[in-house]
């Protein structure tokens, strides 16, 4: 039986490895198919690919993107994508220039409280990654504002906080949209994560079936007993297909390591049938 792995990060997003490392890890644990999925971005898929060649494993060339559905920010992770279609880099340029324009308003409200200058100061911390909050975080530590980044938070940047600058992400359909655009097959990442009750879940199922959002992520992780059922039972009542990934982002986290999630549910029609 082959081993699949359809959700992993890189260090082009919040993960640690390079994508050669990320692919050579995923060999080291018997892998057969990965994907690697980088928030927002398709940078780091060919090095990865290259590096797959090499090891003799599939790359699924995938993406996570964030969205929003009535106030929850929601994750759907593409696979499959068509890189040679150009409509995956238009998403990722729509989602980049969200980001920037919220740093940018970061920065405003920061100079306001008195502290200016921190595009400059989190831009050069960032170096070539996409500006984000923890890059603000540092600066303003760096600096000598806050002794650490967890006081940047409270103080500064999170939630409710002077600085607080909410991020607009597009919508459920938009993003489905966008991934069936480039090819790709939609999936609703780790729906347990939503902490959702059963029917607002439900709810949400239907606006990203009713999207053209194709599976569900019935494996994530190592998940609690029983969630995989619940969430095949989900698949099924919707006509989703199921996938099945770690979420893997750094080593020394054994509950997301590549490859050691487990299996899908039998009655489930797994993913890359659809392939
Ligand atoms: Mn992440
Ligand atoms: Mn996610
Ligand atoms: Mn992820």
């Amino acid at each position: 039986m082959q081993v699949y792995d359809l959700h992993s990060h890189s260090s082009h997003s919040d993960g640690v490895l390079s994508p050669v490392d990320l692919v050579m890890r995923a060999k080291s644990k018997q892998v057969d198919v990965l994907a690697l999925t980088d928030h927002d971005t398709v940078s780091g898929l060919e090095a990865a690919a290259k590096q797959a060649t090499i090891e003799g494993i599939d790359l699924i060339p995938g993406i996570e993107l964030s969205s929003q559905w009535n106030g929850c920010g929601v994750h759907i992770v593409g696979l499959a994508l068509d890189l040679g279609l150009p409509d995956i880099h238009a998403a990722v340029a729509d989602v980049q220039r969200r980001r920037q324009q919220r740093a940018e308003t970061i920065a405003e409200k920061l100079a306001k409280a008195g502290i200016p200058g921190a595009l400059a100061g989190a831009s050069a911390i960032a170096g070539g990654e996409t500006l984000g909050r923890p890059h603000f975080a540092r600066h303003l530590v760096r600096e000598g504002h806050v002794s650490n980044v967890n006081q940047a938070f409270k103080r500064y940047l999170g939630a409710g906080k002077p600085c607080d600058v909410k991020n607009v992400w597009p919508s459920v359909e938009e993003v489905v949209h966008w991934v069936l655009s480039a090819g790709g097959t939609p999936v609703l990442a780790h729906p347990a994560k939503y902490k959702m009750t059963r029917t607002k879940l439900c709810r949400l199922v239907d606006c990203f079936t009713a999207s053209g959002g194709l599976a569900l992520e019935v494996v994530n992780g190592r998940q609690a007993v029983g969630m995989a059922d619940n969430l095949a039972r989900i698949a099924t009542q919707y006509g989703l297909a199921a996938s099945i990934g770690s979420d893997f982002h750094l080593p020394d986290q054994p509950w997301q390591e590549l490859g050691c999630s487990g299996s899908l549910p039998a009655q489930v029609r797994p993913v890359w049938e659809l392939w």
